[in-house]
């Protein structure tokens, strides 16, 4: 099995993996670039069909819906299958009337439960729920050729499913061949400095929320 990272490994989002196995490939995130200006094809990987013509692409599997790794679904035509927790795609349909036209509603094909494998043409994908500020986030076991390649998606060790973090370091998949892993900073403290845990943030948005007269917004 080859994988490229067609996008994401010098920014943060728009990640975009291709993995290739006996002339078949998958696409693992198809994210609109954070810094993008408006959601348009233009920003889609150079030398990806999208359009439904290509029989050799089997499908589009989405870690977590979060507009840096799906938004260019927006420009995917709908025949082409796209994986994502069940739970994820209800929320983004059930959402869809309230968004703007460019924000996609991925079309059928995969639904991901933690844990079961899913057969792909040659590869076999096992999603792993993990922590994240995305509801029905995953990390993807790609396996395809006898090769393993595990891809972390978005994730977080310190969220209320923090213990589906400890469990997956706890017991990881064995024997991977290349393992992807997403992360970022926006910033660093000073050595003394620590940031505000998610209890603290949830009892400040709390007291905020009760101190304001009508809709919560600022
Ligand atoms: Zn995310």
């Amino acid at each position: 099995m080859r994988a490229c990272i067609r996008r994401g490994s010098k920014q943060i989002g728009g990640s975009c993996i291709e993995v290739e196995h006996g002339g078949k490939r998958l696409l693992i995130d198809l994210g609109l670039p954070l810094d993008a200006r408006e959601n348009v094809a233009g920003l889609i990987p150079e030398g990806l069909t999208l359009d439904g013509s290509d029989p050799n692409l089997l499908g589009i599997l989405i870690s977590h819906p979060h507009l840096d790794h799906y938004g260019l679904l927006a420009h995917v035509d709908g025949s082409i299958p796209i994986g994502l927790g069940a739970a994820a795609r209800r929320l983004l349909a059930a959402a869809a009337p309230f968004l703007p036209g460019t924000w996609p509603v991925p079309a059928q094909g995969w639904d991901y439960e933690s844990g079961r494998p899913i057969k792909i043409g040659p590869f076999t994908v096992t999603p792993f729920l993990v922590d994240h500020s995305a509801y029905d986030a995953y990390a993807l076991l790609i396996e395809g050729g006898g090769d393993r390649l595990f891809y972390s998606g978005d994730f977080r060790g310190h969220g209320r499913k923090a213990a589906l973090f400890e469990r997956l370091v706890a017991n990881p998949p064995a024997d991977i061949d290349a393992l992807l892993v997403e992360g970022s900073s926006l910033t660093r403290l000073e050595l003394d400095a620590t940031f505000p845990t998610e209890g603290d943030v949830e009892a400040r948005l709390l007291k905020e929320l009760a101190q304001t007269d009508g809709l919560g917004v600022s």
